[in-house]
Formats: C-alpha cells, sequence, structure tokens
C-alpha cells in the first residue's frame, strides 16, 4: 500500500522526458510563423496606427485637435489674411492660413482623438511605422514631413450598398435649376419650379381674405360701462 503511493507521488522522470520530447517534435514539425521583416513587409490591417497624415487644404486652423490632444503633442500656427471682396460694395473676408503644423511623436500615444476631433478632415490614420529616428528630436514631424504621409493613407472604405448616396453625389446629381432671367421671361403660362403651375401674384386678393373686414370673424359685444364709474362720475 505504502509502495503503490509512493510511486503514485514520484512517477520517475521518464514519462515526463517522453512527454517534453513529444512537445519538441511537434512543435519542430508545425510550420514557422516568423516575419521576414524588412526583406518582406508585414500585411496591416487596413485600420492599423501607424502615423498621422495631414490634409493641408482642408486644415482651417481651428485648433481643435491641438486643443483635444491628452498629450499636448500637437503645435498649430496661424495667421490672419484678408480677402478682398468681390462684388462691389461687398465686405471683405478674413480667414486662417496654416504657419506651422507640428505633431511630436516621441509624446504622441496613437489614441487618435485629434484624427476623431477634425471636423474638416484634415487627420488621417496611416498605417506607415517606417519612421524610427536615432534622435528623439526628428520625431517632431512639421507639416511638410505630415503632408508626405497622405499618399500612404488608404481609401475609405466602400459605402453600403443599400445606404442613401453622399450629399455631395446627390448634389452633382440633381438638375440644374432654370435660370432666374430665362423663367422670368417666360412669363405667367411658363412652368415654374419643379414644373408645377406658375404662382400668382401676392397681393391680387383673389383668394386670400381681407383682414379686417368682419366676415369671417364674430363682432365682439361691446361691454357695458360699471355702474361704479357711473357714481364716481
Ligand atoms: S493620436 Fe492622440 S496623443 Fe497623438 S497627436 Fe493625436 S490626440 Fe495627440
Ligand atoms: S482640428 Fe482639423 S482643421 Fe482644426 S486645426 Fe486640427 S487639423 Fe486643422
Amino acid at each position: 500500500m505504502s509502495g503503490a503511493r509512493k510511486r503514485g507521488r514520484a512517477p520517475g522522470i521518464l514519462p515526463g522526458l517522453v512527454h517534453g520530447l513529444v512537445t519538441t517534435a511537434r512543435t519542430a514539425l508545425r510550420p514557422s510563423h516568423t516575419a521576414e521583416y524588412p526583406d518582406v513587409a508585414p500585411t496591416l490591417p487596413p485600420r492599423s496606427r501607424g502615423v498621422i497624415a495631414l490634409l493641408e487644404e482642408n486644415c482651417t486652423s481651428c485648433m481643435l485637435c491641438a486643443r483635444e490632444c491628452p498629450d499636448w503633442c500637437i503645435v498649430i500656427e496661424s495667421h490672419k489674411e484678408t480677402i478682398p471682396a468681390t462684388t462691389p460694395g461687398g465686405r471683405d473676408r478674413q480667414r486662417n492660413v496654416l504657419d506651422t503644423f507640428t505633431i511630436d511623436f516621441g509624446l504622441c500615444m496613437y489614441c487618435g482623438i485629434c484624427i476623431e476631433a477634425c471636423p474638416f478632415d484634415a487627420l488621417f490614420w496611416s498605417p506607415q511605422f517606417e519612421y524610427a529616428e536615432y534622435d528623439l528630436r526628428d520625431l517632431l514631424h512639421d507639416k511638410e514631413r505630415l503632408r508626405g504621409w497622405m499618399p500612404t493613407v488608404p481609401p475609405p472604405p466602400a459605402l453600403d450598398e443599400r445606404s442613401a448616396p453622399p450629399a455631395e453625389v446627390a448634389a452633382a446629381n440633381r438638375p440644374a435649376r432654370p435660370a432666374a432671367g430665362a423663367a422670368a421671361g417666360a412669363g405667367a403660362g411658363a412652368p415654374g419650379r419643379a414644373g408645377g403651375a406658375a404662382r400668382p401674384a401676392r397681393g391680387d386678393g383673389a383668394e386670400r381674405p381681407v383682414r379686417g373686414s368682419g366676415a369671417e370673424r364674430p363682432v365682439r359685444p361691446v361691454r357695458a360701462p360699471r355702474a361704479r364709474r357711473e357714481e364716481d362720475s
């Protein structure tokens, strides 16, 4: 009894050795998944967060991304420019011109908040990740370098077949409105908007009841003066 218990407690090294050899043999025969980087580029998911790309034309220097960045690693500088009025008597307009746009990738934690916060679609994720530097200061990407990542941004995913067309496409496919001069010259018999009948001139009084004529509203009874007032007078 005591011998069997002893054998159960210490089965010896042979079973463990055999088990280890089997595991080694099984692993050795399994196909390798080693990525041969940098000789073979890795296949990354389309939404990989590699580096942030800037589309400068869309940026209005609104500073939203810089304010929302939890690491304060976006620095933007801009100035105002006056655009002269295009019509006589019109007002001059002002617009922001971007001077510098810098992201410090030494601080960035790749949260993507800046991209989500941008209301003008000026920032995008690019799956590029090969921008390691020997000097930390070289991880400061200015707007030219950020702009240079734009060609590596993957195209957006296709729309769902059953979804409504984008507003821009719908607007482009809408039939053009007739010119204002042509519509006026066509006279009253010409079809108006969307091919409907011409609008009657306002103020002709044909259909609209005249306000205050008393035809539709009941006349309010005149109140008798109070007796007390009569006494006072
Ligand atoms: S990804 Fe996050 S941390 Fe990096 S710049 Fe954008 S907001 Fe800042
Ligand atoms: S939020 Fe967009 S538009 Fe505004 S400053 Fe940042 S990148 Fe430019």
